[in-house]
């Protein structure tokens, strides 16, 4: 599938994981039910598992034990800045104005999401076959279906002088104008009229907004791909990618892990912060017939590419950058580094993945920040406390990090591909 298509099919966490899952099982991935034995494992396995419906974890084994070679895991985040629509979220306002009450999700630039058709996306919780099993519906409403609008700036002469906005006042999108008495409610009425279920089967649901606008090319010569949640979907599209185009037959097992929660510190049972993967790394061990003793040494061999996009250098704002060290937009995958250890890379990691790209032929380049700016973190260095790996820190240079809409590269998509499947590919 390609990248413009994956990001329009993958509007929040739940609906990337099941266009995951979709390319995954076209490809001859099965889907293993986790509350099942894990009795064999043989080289050439491939399958995948999922936790809460909004991280995936992806397995082709290989032809060696892992105890003896390891295993090659490239991770990635599927959840970005959002807003969430509130329980009782419908607030009626005068003339029959709709706005739903929102909780912001993670750390969004929310100017952004102004003045933009928006849409809603989630998954939706009916009434299953007893109160512990309710049925999990997946909503991806395709058409724009709300706005937040912005002050005219006739109230406000000093709004290109900056302005605070407030999550609980500025940030309320609105739905329509609705003069008519719905029973149940507007959501309630368009949930079920979407999903064709009848209103009392509707439980709860986990609903998000999204930028209604589809991805697109822009640029002179089409260069730059402007779209909401390049953070961190560019990297699951390009970890997936590699994951189908690597050799089907490896020495070494291959791994893609997308983790759920990363824009809200990762500690979730589906989070990076979880012992999930950790632990049905360890199912595969012992389903290998493996011991306890062969896991650690299976530890102690692996390598990890933790892949989270980085700051490309922005023309108009040079200063907030380090001196020598600030990638390029197309000029390749971005290694990233901190003094402090925000980042989990270190020399013998980097050199790892310079290398790789090197036998890739793609170019790499280096993040480090502008020693007076704090920077953000990501998944490698808290996935350490469950999974002590080896690993570096990289993602591809995009700009307006958080924004609703984002822009990276092609060029860049396209070496991080290539990166990616050399990696899988290597002994
Ligand atoms: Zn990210």
């Amino acid at each position: 599938m390609k990248i413009f298509e994956f990001l329009d099919k993958s509007p929040v966490n739940f609906l990337a994981v099941n266009t995951i899952k979709e390319v995954l099982e076209a490809a001859g991935f099965k889907h293993f039910d986790t509350t099942k034995p894990l009795s064999e494992v043989k080289a050439g396995d491939q399958f995948f598992v999922t936790k809460n419906d909004s991280s995936l974890y992806a397995f082709r084994i290989g032809s060696k034990p892992m105890a003896e070679s390891g295993f090659h895991i490239i991770c990635a985040h599927c959840d970005s800045p959002t807003f969430r629509i509130k329980p009782q979220g419908e607030m009626k306002c005068e003339g029959g104005l709709m706005k739903l009450n929102t909780e912001v999700y993670g750390g969004p630039i929310m100017s952004t999401w102004m003045d933009r058709p928006l849409s809603l996306a989630g998954r939706v919780m009916l009434r299953g076959k007893d109160a512990l099993h309710p049925e999990t519906r997946l909503l991806h409403i395709k058409r724009p279906l709300l706005v937040i609008p912005n002050l005219a700036i006739h109230f406000n002469r000093q709004v290109n002088d900056g302005v605070k906005l407030s999550k609980q006042k500025d940030m309320l999108p609105i739905i329509g104008i609705i003069n008519e008495q719905l029973e149940g409610g507007v959501l309630l009425n368009l949930i079920s009229k979407e999903l064709n279920v009848e209103k009392q089967d509707i439980l709860d649901f986990d609903l998000y907004l999204y930028d209604a606008t589809p991805t697109c090319a822009v640029g002179l010569n089409g260069e730059f791909i402007s779209s909401g949640r390049l953070d961190d979907l560019s990297m699951v599209h390009a970890g997936l990618e590699a994951l189908l185009a690597a050799n089907k037959s490896p020495e070494v097992t291959q791994v893609l892990a997308i983790f759920d929660n990363e824009e809200t510190g990762s500690q979730t049972k589906q989070g990076a912060g979880s012992p999930f993967l950790s632990t049905m790394l360890q199912r595969i061990v012992l389903a290998q017939g493996g011991t306890m003793d062969d896991w650690f040494r299976a530890v102690e061999q692996a390598f990890m590419i933790s892949a989270d996009n980085a700051h490309a250098w922005h023309p108009n704002y040079s200063e907030k950058y380090d001196p020598t060290n600030h990638p390029q937009m197309g000029g390749g995958p971005v290694i990233k580094i901190n003094a402090a250890q925000k980042y989990a890379t270190d020399a013998s990691s980097a050199a790892v993945f310079a290398e790789i790209c090197r036998e890739a032929g793609v170019p790499c380049q280096y993040f480090v920040n502008h020693s007076d700016v704090a920077g953000g973190s990501t998944l490698g260095n808290i996935l350490a406390a469950s999974l002590p790996l080896r690993g570096v820190d990289m993602g591809n240079p995009i700009w307006a990090m958080h924004s609703c809409r984002e822009t990276g590269t092609l060029a860049d998509h396209d070496f991080c591909i290539r990166a990616f499947t050399k990696f899988y590919d290597e002994n």
